[in-house]
C-alpha cells in the first residue's frame, strides 16, 4: 500500500512538470494541482453510479441521488438547493426476471424499459407471438384478437448479432454482400415508417408492418393499442447494430473517422461495436408490461415462435406508476464578490435513462461540473462573478430543467457572462462550441491562452461556430441569443455501444479523461469570470457561416474520401443531417417552451 501511494505520488508528480504553463498565475497552477493530482473523481462516481444508480425523470432513484448531490454540496460549504419546476409521471422500477421456460430453460437478457407497469412481482407464464405484416390498420384491428393474453414481439430479429466490422474483417466478400442486404432489407421491413406531409406513403405501409401504429422509444401507439387488445405484454429490441451498405472499417480508420467529427460521440469510434448493446428507454403502457431483450435472446424467442415450437416465457416484474411526482433542478454557487449579477454557469444534465447507471451520459457531465466546483471552492472562492452550477433533469424528456429554468431566470439571462455545457460522453474535451457569437472568439482565445499549452494544442476552437441546435441544455440558452457553449469529447463509443444502454456503466468511465475535462472546466470557469469585460451578443451571420462551413466540410470530406470511403459516407450523412448540433440552418434556431409535465412521446 505504501509503495503504491508513494509510486502513484511520483507519476503526479511527473505529470504536472511535464506541462507548461504560459502564465505564473497561482490560481491555475493550484487547480492543475488539486485537479490532476487529487481528483475525487473516483468515490464520487462510485457513489452516483454504483450506490445510486440511475436518474430516470421521476423516479426516487433521481431524487435519492438530487438529495445526496445537495448535501455533498453543503458538507463542501458550498450553497445548494433543489428547485421544483414541475411535474413527471414517477416510477419506481424494481426486479426484471425473464426466463425462456419452454420447449428449454434459459434465462434471457432484458428488463422492463422504463415506466412499464409490471407483473405484481409474480409469475405470468405466457406464450409469444409475432406482429405479422398487415395491409392496412383495419386488418390490424381485425387481427388484434389474436395477440389477447399473448407477449407480442414488435422488433425485428436481425440475422446477425456480429458487429459490422467483424464481418467486414472476416466474411468472404460475396457471404457480406449477402448479409449486407439481408440487415438492410430487415431493419427496413422492421422500421416505425412515419407519415408526413413531406412522406404521405399510401396508409397501406403506416406504422409498424403496416399496423398504422409507431413503436416510438419502446412501444408507443402500438404498445397502447396492443395493451387495448388485451395483450400480456410487448416485447421489444433495439441492438447497437445499425447496418450501413458496405460498412466495417479498420481501428486505424475508426479513429481516423472520430479525429473527424465536431462534437464526437455520434461520428466517431468504430461502427457497430455494440456486440449485444441494447438501448432501453420507455412505455406508456399502464397494465400491460414492456420489456426489451438483448440482441441474441430477442432472435432466439423470435426463431422458436417462427419455427413453432410455441415457446414459453416467465416474467416475474416488479414495478409501481407512482402518478405524477414533483421535479426538480439542483443549482449550486459560489456567490460573486464584485459582479454578483452576473454569471459564469456549469451546465450538465443529472438524469439519464435507466436501462443502467448513466455513467456516460450524463453521468460523467455532471462528475466534470460537480468536481470542478469542488477545484473553485477551493482555489478561488470568492469569484468576481457568480458561478452557477445546474445539474438539470428531464434533459432526456426534452431539456424539461434546463428551458423551465430559462423561463423562471430572467435575472440570469440577463447577467450571464457565459455558459459551459457537456453532454457526449466521458472522453477528453476536445471541442469548444463559440455559440454563434460574432465576439466569442475574442474572449475563449484570452482564455485559451492562460491554460496549460499541452491542453490549449489539443482543444478545437473554430471560431464562433454556430449556436446550439438542439439535443442537450445548451440549447434553450444558445436559441436566445445567449454566450453558451457546449465542451465537445472525444467518441469512446459513445454513440455506438454506452448511449442509452444497458452498459451505460462505472467501467465505461475514462478517469484520465474525467479528471482532465474538470481542471479544464474550472480553470475557464475561472478565467470566464475574471474577464475584464462581458461577450457583446452581436450574432454570426448564419447565412455567410453556412457557406463558409458548407466549404470547408467539402475539403474534409474530399480528404476523408481519399483514405476511407465508408467513414466518409458516414461523415456526410452526419453532415446533410445537420446532426444534434446545430447542422447548417441559416436561421436563429426558435426556443421551444418546456413541458412542466409530462407530455407522452408517442411517435
Ligand atoms: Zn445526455
Amino acid at each position: 500500500m505504501r509503495i503504491s501511494l508513494l509510486v502513484a505520488a511520483l507519476l503526479a508528480a511527473s505529470s504536472a512538470r511535464a506541462q507548461s504553463f504560459p502564465t505564473a498565475d497561482p490560481v491555475i497552477l493550484r487547480m492543475y494541482r488539486i485537479g490532476m493530482d487529487s481528483s475525487q473523481t473516483p468515490t464520487l462516481a462510485h457513489v452516483l453510479f454504483d450506490s445510486l444508480g440511475p436518474r430516470l425523470q421521476g423516479t426516487p432513484n433521481i431524487k435519492a441521488a438530487q438529495d445526496w448531490l445537495v448535501k455533498l454540496y453543503r458538507s463542501w460549504g458550498i450553497e445548494a438547493r433543489e428547485e421544483q419546476y414541475g411535474t413527471w409521471r414517477g416510477w419506481r422500477r424494481g426486479a426484471s426476471h425473464i426466463d425462456l421456460v419452454g420447449p428449454r430453460v434459459r434465462t434471457l437478457q432484458g428488463q422492463m424499459v422504463g415506466y412499464s407497469p409490471g407483473t405484481g412481482a409474480r409469475d405470468v407464464v405466457r406464450e409469444p407471438i409475432i406482429l405479422p405484416r398487415f395491409k392496412d390498420s383495419t386488418e390490424f384491428v381485425k387481427w388484434l384478437p389474436q395477440a389477447r393474453g399473448r407477449l407480442v414481439m414488435i422488433s425485428a430479429a436481425l440475422p446477425t448479432c456480429r458487429p459490422q466490422d467483424d464481418w467486414a474483417a472476416n466474411a468472404t466478400p460475396e457471404s457480406k454482400a449477402r448479409m449486407d442486404t439481408l440487415m438492410v432489407s430487415t431493419q427496413r421491413e422492421w422500421a416505425s415508417v412515419r407519415v408526413t406531409a413531406a412522406n404521405p406513403g399510401d396508409g397501406a405501409s403506416a406504422g409498424v408492418r403496416g399496423s398504422g401504429y409507431s413503436s416510438a422509444l419502446g412501444g408507443g401507439e402500438l404498445g397502447l393499442r396492443l395493451e387495448q387488445g388485451g395483450a400480456a405484454g410487448i416485447i421489444a429490441s433495439r441492438p447497437k447494430l445499425s447496418w450501413t451498405m458496405g460498412g466495417g472499417r479498420t481501428p486505424a480508420q475508426a479513429v481516423a473517422a472520430g479525429n473527424q467529427g465536431g462534437f464526437g460521440g455520434f461520428g466517431g469510434g468504430a461502427l457497430n461495436t455494440g456486440w449485444g448493446a441494447m438501448e432501453v428507454f420507455e412505455t406508456y403502457n399502464l397494465t400491460t408490461p414492456a420489456i426489451a431483450l438483448d440482441c441474441e435472446d430477442y432472435g432466439l424467442v423470435y426463431r422458436l415462435t417462427e419455427a413453432g415450437d410455441r415457446p414459453k416465457l416467465r416474467l416475474n416484474l416488479d414495478a409501481q406508476l407512482l402518478g405524477e411526482q414533483p421535479v426538480f433542478n439542483v443549482l449550486a454557487q459560489l456567490k460573486g464578490g464584485r459582479q454578483p449579477d452576473e454569471y459564469v454557469m456549469l451546465s450538465a444534465h443529472f438524469d439519464s435513462w435507466d436501462g443502467a447507471s448513466g455513467a456516460t451520459d450524463n453521468g460523467t457531465g455532471t462528475l466534470t461540473m460537480l468536481e470542478a466546483m469542488r477545484i473553485l471552492k477551493q482555489v478561488y472562492p470568492n469569484p468576481k462573478r457568480t458561478i452557477l452550477v445546474g445539474h438539470w433533469s428531464g434533459e432526456e424528456e426534452g431539456e424539461v430543467g434546463s428551458k423551465a429554468f430559462t423561463e423562471d431566470h430572467p435575472e440570469v439571462l440577463s447577467g450571464l457572462q457565459a455558459l459551459f455545457n457537456q453532454d457526449n460522453g466521458t472522453g477528453r474535451i476536445r471541442n469548444i462550441g463559440g455559440g454563434g457569437l460574432l465576439h466569442s472568439p475574442e474572449h475563449i482565445n484570452a482564455w485559451l491562452g492562460k491554460l496549460p499549452m499541452e491542453w490549449k494544442a489539443r482543444i478545437n476552437f473554430a471560431g464562433p461556430g454556430r449556436p446550439a441546435g438542439g439535443g442537450s441544455d445548451d440549447f434553450p440558452f444558445g436559441c436566445l441569443g445567449l454566450p453558451a457553449f457546449g465542451l465537445g469529447a472525444a467518441p469512446w463509443d459513445y454513440g455506438t455501444v454506452t448511449w442509452h444502454t444497458e452498459r451505460d456503466t462505472f467501467d465505461k468511465v475514462v478517469f484520465d479523461d474525467l479528471k482532465y475535462n474538470a481542471t479544464l472546466t474550472a480553470m475557464l470557469a475561472y478565467l470566464a469570470s475574471e474577464d475584464p469585460a462581458r461577450i457583446p451578443l452581436d450574432r454570426v451571420d448564419l447565412v455567410t457561416q453556412a457557406a463558409t462551413e458548407r466549404a470547408a466540410q467539402q475539403r474534409q470530406l474530399d480528404s476523408l474520401r481519399a483514405v476511407d470511403s465508408v467513414a466518409a459516407a458516414n461523415l456526410q450523412r452526419q453532415f446533410s443531417g445537420g446532426g444534434r448540433r446545430g447542422g447548417q440552418g441559416t436561421s436563429w434556431p426558435a426556443c421551444v417552451k418546456a413541458a412542466r409535465k409530462t407530455d407522452p412521446r408517442l411517435k
